[in-house]
């Protein structure tokens, strides 16, 4: 017996971790430092870390109410009903529930490249057909509904990133909303907004609520995770803002228990912490002007926690820098070949980051 034929299915390449990279190269793990994920420098919200700690002994029960405390706190922060947020393990896990509750086979999924791999690879697996817009035609990968409506042909699912993994450029409202009236109605716009924290922009809840002047809509989905701007990436926790006439839809598209007890906690005190996503967001601020700033190559303009840089034999400059101690991100697997992406970091991080990439960049030349 084997699986099914999975030749057309890619794997998800995850950065390396600190240890892996150092046990490869023979290293100490405390020589490297990691800026390849977009994670968080400042580790997770303290308050969040405390929860788990204290979770760990009732972790023999269904998280039940940790489920509907949590999905009522989201709801309460966005202003939606319960129904209408989609706990998920991750983003990631919010965007195979957004495909079953909508893509039937053959039907069409239309993705940005370069852009985040897992939109695709979450279609093929329920049976939709990939397409691609091409985001290297507009302007500096500025983001606008034309580059997409160029490619529009129908498709079930519109992905949209804002900001937008790894270029960082932002998609304003109105053209979100001038896409989702020029597609057809049967046509979910999922507004991918795992950074939007970073970001100066409005979220695209308010246009699916009709706020701000936009006319309410059942045709857009919000993506949010807490592994960026919460420092909870280990324990998978986001959520899909879906339309309110999506309510039922949940239960029957869901893996019972979408998060678990441990992450469930976690995101109820992360949530409240404040503080923590200021502080967050501060530090990415300065490090993405500090990258821009500082280092002697083209990097774009970035609204996210990460910085894309052009940097010729990008792999090349990516594993030079890692034998240096910095490891970040070579963009092939985006589709985006010559270009790195530096996760922003802590101020010492940054600076290490710059200099090294700097060195690398004049010792290859
Ligand atoms: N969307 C984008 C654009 C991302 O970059 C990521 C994480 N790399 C995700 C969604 C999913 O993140 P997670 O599953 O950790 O919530």
């Amino acid at each position: 017996m084997q699986p099914r034929d999975l030749s057309d299915h890619v794997a998800y390449e995850a950065g390396r971790g600190i240890e892996e990279v150092a046990r490869e190269l023979d290293r100490d793990p405390s020589e490297f430092v990691k800026l390849a994920s977009n994670e968080n420098p400042h580790g997770p919200s303290p308050a969040a870390a405390v929860a788990v700690r204290e979770a760990a002994s009732s972790v023999n029960s269904y998280p039940k109410a940790a489920h509907a405390d949590l999905t009522s706190a989201v709801a309460d922060r966005w202003d939606v009903t319960d129904g209408q947020v989609w706990l998920a393990n991750g983003g990631d896990g919010a965007i195979d529930y957004l495909h079953r509750a909508v893509i039937e086979p053959g039907d069409t999924v239309l993705v940005p490249s370069p852009g985040f791999a897992y939109y695709g690879m979450s279609s093929r697996y329920h049976h939709g057909d990939v397409r691609e817009y091409d985001l290297s035609k507009a302007d500096d990968f500025v983001q606008d509904a034309d580059t997409v409506l160029e490619a529009y042909d129908g498709d079930r699912i519109v992905f949209l990133t804002s900001p937008h993994n790894p270029t960082g450029s932002t998609i304003p409202l109105a053209d979100v909303e001038r896409l989702a009236e020029a597609t057809d109605d049967e046509t979910l716009l999922v507004v991918d907004e795992a950074y939007g924290e970073f970001a100066d922009r409005d979220s695209a809840v308010a246009l699916l609520e009709g706020r701000d002047g936009f006319d309410a809509r059942d045709d857009v989905a919000v993506l949010r995770t807490f592994s960026k701007a919460y420092g909870l990436a280990g324990v998978r926790l986001g959520y899909a803002v879906v339309p309110d006439e999506w309510a039922d839809a949940y239960a029957r598209v869901n893996t019972p228990f979408a998060a678990s007890e441990l992450a469930c906690r976690a995101g109820l005190a992360a949530i409240d912490d404040d503080e923590h996503v200021e502080r967050t967001v501060g530090t990415a601020r300065e490090s993405r002007a500090y990258m821009r700033e500082h280092i002697d190559s083209h990097v774009w303009e970035s609204e996210g926690n990460f910085v894309l840089v052009e940097a010729g034999d990008a792999a090349a400059v990516a594993e030079e820098m890692q034998r240096r101690g910095v490891i970040v991100r070579d963009c092939s697997s985006f589709g985006l070949p010559g270009c790195i992406r530096i996760t922003c970091g802590t101020e010492a991080e940054t600076e290490r980051a710059v200099e090294t990439l700097n060195a690398v960049l004049a010792d290859l030349d």
